[in-house]
């Protein structure tokens, strides 16, 4: 049967060849032409032996996902929406900042996380993406653009814990010196707490980073607009980032999204400091993009602002994180095809 090659990672095609009777470091080979060449065809992999290209055609394809729309925004970022081969559709976002350019990749089709503000969840999940379909979402993205992407996150539509073993090998891939080089701390995976997930993460070897969407500072607001919370209460979500600060020494990023009059007061900001001081984190504050169908709102400005001051003053590292590609949906936790029935 006839596979995406862009699925594989190193170790996999090294197996795949061992089985064949190849030597194992024609592996390194063909990852260097999948993703330093980019060839189109195996007929251009020059240092492989005929026969075995024969093998390859067969085994294996090279497509890349299909574009159905590309659009650009005033300040640089790009979004794409892919075709599937089973028809699905699937979005991912290109961000210009002052590093490089990123990639903001899907890791399912819809979500079943259930964030009551989010407009991702209001499609239920109908299946995991493919490793490959994730990594081909940052080869085509760059071979059609001609952009060099340094940086990946992985926080478009989908929980990628909830498909973690294709999540990982899309870190392998994309991390794979001899292929896209992309450095592990330059890769960052966003949850929304799926605890058991966390500490399987926590033993990856690779420098990756982790982001916890937070939204809430207890239990009682986090269970009104997370289910997830539910299921893993903040008590029992922070033991898990403590074991992960522990153990791997870097620093998490706590995403908060400002949601008016709900997680945006003064107590709030003061409730989220007790919760985070001590702890080696850096909270993203995010301001919140209505969506249509959502009673929800975005916080004022100067209640943001304050809110920002807050945690600054109580020496807590926090940024208000700014915007990107409103202008062509692909904001923050604005992807959902519109095209999608
Ligand atoms: N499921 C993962 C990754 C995808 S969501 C997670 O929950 O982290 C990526 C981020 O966008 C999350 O922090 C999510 O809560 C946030 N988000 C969702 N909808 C949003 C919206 N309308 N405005 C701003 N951020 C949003």
């Amino acid at each position: 049967m006839m596979q995406s090659i862009y699925g594989f990672t190193l170790d996999m095609l090294k197996e795949y060849m061992i089985n064949l009777g190849e030597k194992p470091f024609r592996s390194s080979q063909i990852i260097e032409w999948l993703y330093r060449q980019q060839v189109r065809s195996f007929d251009e992999m020059t240092n492989i032996s005929k026969s075995f290209i024969e093998r390859l055609k067969q085994d294996f394809d090279l497509d890349l996902l299909e574009c159905v729309t590309k659009q650009e925004s005033y300040d640089g970022t790009r979004k794409f929406l892919f075709r599937l081969k089973d028809g699905n559709l699937i979005e991912t976002v290109l961000m210009n900042n002052e590093y490089g350019y990123s990639a903001c990749v899907t890791t399912e089709v819809g979500c079943n996380m259930g964030c009551v503000f989010c407009a991702s969840g209001m499609k239920k999940k109908l299946r995991n993406l493919e490793t490959s379909e994730i990594v081909l979402q940052v080869l085509t993205a760059s071979i059609l653009t001609g952009i060099k992407i340094s940086h990946v996150v992985v926080m478009g539509i989908g929980e990628p814990f909830d498909n973690y073993d294709n999540v990982i090998n899309f870190i392998k891939i994309l991390n794979e010196p001899k292929g896209l080089e992309i450095g592990a701390r330059h890769i960052t995976v966003s949850t929304c707490g799926l605890v058991p997930k966390i500490y399987e993460y926590s033993e990856f070897p690779l420098q990756v980073n982790l982001a916890i969407s937070l939204h809430a500072p207890n239990n009682e607001i986090r269970n009104q607009i997370m289910p997830i919370n539910k299921s893993y209460p903040i008590e029992i979500l922070f033991k898990a980032i403590t074991d992960y600060i522990d153990k791997t020494n870097r620093r998490v990023t706590i995403e908060y999204i400002l949601l008016q009059g709900l997680n945006d007061t003064v107590a709030c900001a003061n409730e989220l400091a007790n919760l985070l001081t001590g702890l080696n984190v850096y909270v993203n504050l995010i301001p919140y993009n209505e969506v249509k169908e959502k009673p929800y709102k975005r916080s004022k400005k100067e209640d943001m602002v304050k809110f920002f001051d807050i945690l600054k003053k109580r020496k807590i590292n926090v940024q208000l994180r700014r915007e990107q590609g409103s202008d062509i949906d692909a904001a923050c936790g604005q992807l959902r095809s519109k095209h999608i029935k």
